[in-house]
């Protein structure tokens, strides 16, 4: 099967514009693989020392050894937990305790009809994909603003600018967060603190997989069909390349993105149809 990087050819070493960070502290949740992981991969190989989470730690130790054999010079440290629990916050905080950069991430809610959501489900999603982004911050934006700098990136989805019907409760959890930091993040940019947001659209990860998977087991239809259909669809004729994503990541937490505060950048290859 074809993939989605064909088109494709992102060598680190042509993009060595740089971003002014070096040095500095980055804690990036949810990131032993997907846009977490690439978040991580382009935050390290700018210089920053890396702190990366996740809750299965095998996968972690090895994304985590990967990135230290890539980038010796910085350190990656590595923090096995939940971060949509308070005991997960508290270890990655331990590790990480002021941070000048943070990407805050988790896994995303499940599809269904909202007719059969409980509160529970609600809560799970309001703390994965609302709640914990604003922990986090609270327990480190004051901290950047006395530092005179701050980077903060949510990693939200393409849903919060077009709801997926599926999606209700991604829909409603990320669009609370986006409220949240669209007022937040006009106080803090005084202090050279910004507080962004992506979004992404396809993005060829495990997630998308594992979404294509249940969905090719629900109709019978082969998964490469069910994503070459979905590829075929993207105006860009194909899914995103994490790498795409880290390399936006690492723009926005760049020393010269300080003007840049409270923007939700969708990353979806002109899928959402709008002007602007
Ligand atoms: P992925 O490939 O499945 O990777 C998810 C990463 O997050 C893994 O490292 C996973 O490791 C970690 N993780 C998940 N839940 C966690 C938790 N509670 N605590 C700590 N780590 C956790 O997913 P992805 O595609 O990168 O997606 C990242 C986010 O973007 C998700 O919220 C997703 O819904 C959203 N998104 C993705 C797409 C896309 O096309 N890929 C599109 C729109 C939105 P463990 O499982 O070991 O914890």
């Amino acid at each position: 099967m074809s993939t989605a990087f064909d088109l494709v050819d992102i060598n680190q070493e042509q993009f060595n514009v740089d971003l002014g960070i070096k040095g500095r502290r980055a804690l990036v949740c949810a990131s032993s693989k997907g846009l977490g992981r690439a978040c991580a991969a382009a935050l390290a190989a700018e210089g920053v020392h890396v702190t990366m989470t996740a809750r299965g730690a095998e996968a972690l130790a090895q994304a985590a050894a990967d990135l230290r054999k890539l980038y010796p010079e910085v350190e990656i440290t590595e923090v096995a937990g939940d971060i949509t629990t308070p005991e997960g916050r508290a270890a990655a905080l331990a590790a990480c305790p002021s941070p000048d950069i943070l990407v805050n991430n988790a896994g995303g809610p499940p599809p269904g009809d909202f007719r059969n959501w409980t509160r529970d489900d609600w809560i799970k999603a309001l703390d994965a994909n609302m709640l914990t982004p604003i922990e986090l911050i609270k327990a480190t934006v004051d901290g950047m603003i006395e530092r005179k700098f701050g980077r903060i990136v949510n990693i939200t989805s393409a849903a919060v600018k077009a709801p997926i019907d599926v999606l209700g409760l991604s829909n409603g959890a990320r669009s609370g967060l986006t409220g949240f930091v669209a007022g937040l993040s006009r106080k803090t940019v005084r202090h050279n603190v910004t507080i962004n947001a992506l979004l992404p659209g396809p993005f060829d990860t495990d997630r998308l997989r594992t979404v294509s998977a249940g969905q090719s087991k629900a109709s019978g239809i082969p998964v490469e069909e069910i994503m070459n259909k979905r590829m075929g669809e993207n105006p860009a004729g194909r899914f995103g390349d994490p790498e795409e994503f880290g390399l936006a990541c690492a723009f926005l937490c760049g020393a010269k993105a300080g003007f840049i505060t409270g923007q939700n950048l969708l990353l979806d290859g002109g899928a959402f149809p709008g002007t602007f």
